[in-house]
Formats: structure tokens, sequence, C-alpha cells
């Protein structure tokens, strides 16, 4: 009798585990795979079973040929459809959760990005299933890590779903690197064509020579020290062009007007976790810190010695920003 459970257990694993498939949903920009797309297909392959990559949107076939190099993708699922341009969440997460059932993929992954923030809810709406959101860590094909209450603390969560639907935390998974064999490139045969509910209009995008914040090695952050947009924009660039680093910054300086969105550091803006990471006139409030306490190196100028930034901070600075910063900047630009 054991031994007959143990065959039929062993047969449930082998079914499950041939089963077991991940779709892999690649973000692309300019004709080009987003580097916060990479580490998404790393998390991919820790579950196990063959890894496709999704990419839709018109003339993105340069971009389906560059997911089939990446290491670890056994196939591209490819809807070359303008429909899909600029992951407009209407159209597209029909498209997903359609092309999901008709590959009976039982993980579909992207990044915790804005684009995965937003397509993702919306296709676990679509398939009835709760989305596994931000995961760190994959601890086997059921069991994820994840951070909650703003990274205070871990928590492990096993699922029973037959779908899991997952975003991935970009700085705790290596980018996936391009391969040398080729996946093949699959155009899909679900393109549910769905009624055109929004339009894309157009878009106004902020031009930088700086590093993307997201995946920059270095980032320096400007705070509500600085006081006002000014002085955030005569200190802070020069400061991260010395370092070659990306700029950021606190909610509080957001709030205020001195940096834009789109650089906000924390529970509610950016994770990141650069080799360097710079806080300048930032106290350190836990939100923040859910933003960039896995970055290797913390530096930190506050004038409060007992601001709670030094507190995670591997080389603090109690000093004036005002003058520590020009101080700084001229002894890098030196270098
Ligand atoms: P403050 O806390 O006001 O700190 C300013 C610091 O500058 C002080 O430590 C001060 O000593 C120092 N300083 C002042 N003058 C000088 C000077 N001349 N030289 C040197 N140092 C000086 N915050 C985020 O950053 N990111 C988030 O994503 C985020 N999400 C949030 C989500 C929720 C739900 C909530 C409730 C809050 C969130 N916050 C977030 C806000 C967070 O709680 C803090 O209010 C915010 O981080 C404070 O920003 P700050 O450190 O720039 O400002």
């Amino acid at each position: 009798l054991r031994a007959l459970r143990t065959s039929r257990s062993n047969a449930t694993y082998a079914t499950v585990s041939r089963l077991l498939s991940t779709l892999a949903v690649l973000e692309h920009r300019g004709g080009k795979v987003s580097a916060g797309s990479l580490p998404s297909i790393s998390a991919a392959v820790a579950i196990g079973g063959p890894v496709t990559a999704f990419v839709a949107g018109a003339d993105s076939a340069a971009v389906a040929a560059e997911a089939a190099k990446l290491e670890g993708v056994s196939k591209v699922l490819h809807v070359p459809n303008g429909a899909y341009d600029k992951g407009m969440p209407e159209n597209f997460a029909p498209l997903l959760a359609e092309n999901i059932k008709a590959g009976g993929f039982t993980h579909v992954v992207c990044a915790h990005s804005a684009f995965g923030k937003n397509i993702m809810p919306r296709v676990s709406a679509l398939l009835d299933v709760q989305q596994i959101s931000d995961i760190t860590a994959v601890k086997d094909q059921n069991t994820f890590v994840r951070p909650i209450y703003a990274g205070n603390a871990i928590a492990t969560v096993k699922s029973s779903q037959a779908t899991n639907v997952i975003t991935v935390r970009g700085t705790a998974f290596a980018p996936a690197a391009e391969g040398s064999n080729a996946a093949p490139v699959e155009q899909s045969t679900v393109d549910p064509n769905a009624p055109q509910l929004c339009e894309w209009v157009e878009e106004n995008l902020a031009k930088s020579e700086r590093p993307d914040l997201a995946t920059a090695s270095k980032v320096v952050s400007g705070g509500r020290g600085l006081k006002d947009k000014e002085n955030f924009d005569k200190y802070m660039p020069p400061l991260a062009d010395a370092l070659g680093a990306a700029i950021g910054a606190s909610r509080a300086a957001v709030d205020a007007g001195f940096a834009d969105n789109s650089l906000q550091v924390g529970q509610t803006g950016k994770v990141v976790a650069p080799q360097l990471y710079m806080a300048v006139g930032i106290s350190g409030a836990i939100q923040h810190l859910a933003g960039m306490k896995d970055s290797k190196v913390i530096a930190a100028i506050n004038k409060d010695a007992d601001a709670p930034i030094f507190q995670v901070a591997d080389v603090g600075l109690v000093a004036d920003l005002f003058t520590a910063v020009p101080e700084l900047t001229t002894k890098l630009e030196a270098e």
C-alpha cells in the first residue's frame, strides 16, 4: 500500500512538474526590453518549469527577438498589435488574461513597476485569483517571500491557487543575462481585440542624461532639508553629476514640489538598491527606508545627529547640507 501511495504521489508530482509553466510579461520602450523586466525572468526561472516571455505592441518584433536571447527564456509569445502599445491596462489586461488561459500557465510574473502594478491586479481580477505582490524570493513553486508593513516584516506566503499572478521586486533578483541560444518566437493566436476603452493621446517624458533611478548604481536623494525647489535644483544635480548618479527624492520633497513625482523613493515611490545611496536632508522615516534600505552603502548628510537615517547609514555626516554638499561636490569634481 505504501509503495502504491509513493508511486501515486510521485505520479502526481510528475504531473504537477510537467504542467508547471511561467509566463513572464515584459515591458519595453524604444524598441528594447526594459531593464526593469529582466529580474522578473530570473524569478520565473527560480519558480522552475519552462519560461515563456510575453511581448505585445506594434513594431515589437525587435523586442521579441531580444527576449528570445535572454537566458532562461524557452519561448517568446508575441502579439504585434498596436492596441497594446504603452501598456494601457484597459487593453492589455484582457489580452494577457486570455493568453494565460489559453496557454494554461501556472504562474505569471511581471516587474513590480508602474506597468506591473497597473496591469497585474486587473489580470488577477479577470482570472479571479489573489495576486502575490512584490516578491523578494522564491522558496518553491508555491511559496514566496514578500515584505509587508513597508518592509518592517517579511511574510512567507504559500499559494494553493491554480494560477499565480506575481509581481517581482526588481532589486531582489539578478537581471537575466543575454544568452547565446535563441528561443523560438511564436505569434500568439489569442488577440481578443478588446473594445478600445481608452486611447493614447500623447506623453511628455522628462528627458535626462542621468542614469535611470530604478536601475542606477548610485543614487543621491534630497529631502525637505533642502527647503525649496530652487535649492534642490542648485545643490542636487551637481552632486549627482560629480558621482555619475541618478537623482531621487523623499516624498516630503516631492509633495512640496522640489522634485518630480517620478523621483520619489520609498513605500509609495520607487524601490532602489544601488551600490551607493546618499540621503541629503532626509530624516529617514520608515516609509522612505522601505525604498532604499537594501542599498549596498548608505551615506547620509543631516544636521540632526539623532535623525533616524543615521541608524541605517554606513557613513554619516552631521553637518549643514548647504555647506557640506558644495564642498563634497567640489572634491568629487576634482578627482
Ligand atoms: P523630514 O522628515 O522633514 O526631514 C528633513 C530632514 O532634513 C531632517 O532630518 C532635518 O534634520 C534635515 N535638515 C533640515 N535642514 C538641514 C540642513 N540645512 N542640513 C542638513 N540636514 C537638514 N516618504 C518617502 O520619502 N517616500 C515614500 O514613498 C513615502 N510613502 C509614504 C506613505 C505613507 C502611507 C505615509 C503615511 C508616508 C509616506 N512617506 C513617504 C512620508 C514619510 O513618512 C516622511 O514624511 C517623509 O519621508 C519625510 O521626508 P524628509 O525626510 O525629506 O522630511
